[in-house]
């Protein structure tokens, strides 16, 4: 079998970039060791953030995923200086949200998408096991089909297989590892009483974070991330210990643990992974490039954008393997420019610690300001760069809605919301952050 590209693992990153190279006239394999169409991915919580809305919509995927009743996202966080609030602004250069929309909804979904579209040829129940080398360069993989090796040729292989990626392994790519000092727990509950039935809600507890997601269909996900101790010693009955912990969260919506719909599902084995993003007639998107720590519900959007990213890059290069090894190069350094200053932070938050004085600054400032809370949503929505968030513009407003605070004193300038714990001796640390 020869194609122009052979893409192994046909979830969000394969599937979306299937898409997008079919449409500008290559060849597609798209390959995935699921035997079923309706696979999905179990372990993953489901806010996608709106910086992947225009990707979404580049994939005509918007108008499917609202009549299969994916839902318009917002966010709002708890801090312990109050709620963040964010505030969805039309004029804003970033969509004005995200879908809340579970795994089993999309995965079939995008994939029927992919396999509707002209160019692509669905491999189901394909295991890759090797590559095809031609010299230094990769040229095709060898995949396990009913027990039978077929040689599928390509004169580009993009590894979509996921965080274990075998493909870069095999390819030999350079990897940097980064521990998670936190362990993923959650369910699917039906009933829950949302008081904003859009918005995801985050609990920033230090260092633990809980969360509460409403999905399509009423099935809302409830979860947190404890650290390893703190997991260690819910062993004898973790779900009670998680359903007691969420409870005592402030404005956790109520649930009844009788209407939980699912088994816990827990994820042990987090970690932070950059890998080298690609070798000659080698790319790599979605998890296999970069995983990222759950916590903060991007790795969805990354494989979405990354698709682009390389379809951008590459799609003009079908011509000759030196142009496509050319383009490779660009959408390397282009995938590193997008995202390594936020994996950056996001694997040192990952390593257990409270927020930084930075993080300090920001988040309480966020919490008392609406325009700060929409600069920070932009940032964590991971719409805006590092380098935009932390402008000099946006530390000294943040550090002057916090002075202002202090001088006002907290109980006239905090706007309470009920059930939040801020209080004033928050306030009296938060003045000595802000000094400097
Ligand atoms: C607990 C948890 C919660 C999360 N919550 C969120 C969230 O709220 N928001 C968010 O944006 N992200 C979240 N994520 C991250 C998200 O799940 C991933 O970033 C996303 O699934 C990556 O998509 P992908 O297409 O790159 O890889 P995957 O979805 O992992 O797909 C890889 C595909 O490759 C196939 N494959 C693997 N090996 C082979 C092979 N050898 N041959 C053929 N096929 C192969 C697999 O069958 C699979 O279909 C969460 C992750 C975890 C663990």
């Amino acid at each position: 079998m020869e194609f122009d590209v052979a893409i192994c693992g046909a979830s969000l990153a394969g599937c979306s970039s299937a898409i997008l190279l079919a449409r500008a006239g290559w060849r597609v394999a798209l390959i995935d060791q699921a035997s079923r169409a309706s696979a999905y991915k179990v372990l993953c919580s489901h806010h996608i953030h709106l910086s992947a809305t225009p990707t979404l919509h580049r994939l005509g995927l918007e108008a499917l995923l609202e009549q299969a009743g994916a839902i318009r996202n917002g966010m709002q966080a708890w801090t312990r200086w109050g709620w963040v609030r964010p505030q969805a602004d039309p004029h804003s250069a970033w969509p004005t949200h995200g879908y809340n929309v579970r795994r089993q909804t999309l995965d079939p979904l995008l994939r029927a998408q992919a396999a509707a579209t002209p160019g692509v040829t669905l491999l189901m129940g394909h295991k890759v096991e090797q590559l095809l080398w031609r010299g230094k360069r990769v040229a095709g993989v060898i995949a396990r089909h009913d027990g039978v090796l077929r040689d599928i040729g390509a004169r580009l292989v993009v590894g979509a297989d996921g965080r274990h990626s075998r493909i870069a392994r095999l390819a030999g790519c350079r990897e940097r590892v980064g521990a998670n000092g936190r362990v993923g727990f959650f369910a699917y509950y039906d009933g829950v009483e949302f008081t904003a039935p859009n918005d995801s809600l985050i609990w920033f507890r230090e260092p633990e974070q809980g969360f509460a997601f409403p999905n399509e269909n009423g099935s809302a996900q409830l979860g947190c991330y404890p650290s390893r101790a703190m997991a260690q010693c819910w062993q004898d009955n973790p779900v009670a210990h998680m359903e007691a912990w969420l409870r005592q969260l402030p404005d956790f919506p109520r649930f009844d643990p009788a209407r939980r719909s699912s088994v816990l599902l827990s994820d042990q084995h987090l970690q932070n992974v950059s890998r080298e993003r690609a070798r000659p007639g080698l790319a790599l998107i979605g998890d296999a490039a970069m995983v990222s720590d759950p916590l903060w519900g991007s790795g969805c959007t990354w494989a979405l954008q990354s698709a682009g990213w390389l379809a951008d890059h590459v799609q003009a290069a079908l011509g000759s393997v030196s142009a496509i090894d050319k383009a490779l190069s660009a959408y390397a350094r282009h995938h590193r420019d997008q995202t390594r200053w936020h994996q950056l932070l996001i694997a040192d938050f990952s390593r257990i610690r409270n927020f930084n004085p930075v993080e300090r600054l920001m988040f309480s400032a966020a919490a008392r300001d609406a325009r700060t809370a929409t600069h920070l949503h932009a940032y964590g929505s991971r719409a805006m760069s590092v380098g935009e968030f932390l402008r000099p513009s946006a530390l000294g407003r943040a550090a002057m809605v916090n002075l202002r605070h202090a001088w006002q004193g907290p109980a006239a300038a905090f706007s309470a919301t009920p059930g939040s714990s801020a209080s004033a001796q928050d306030a009296a640390v938060h003045v000595v952050e802000v000094t400097p």
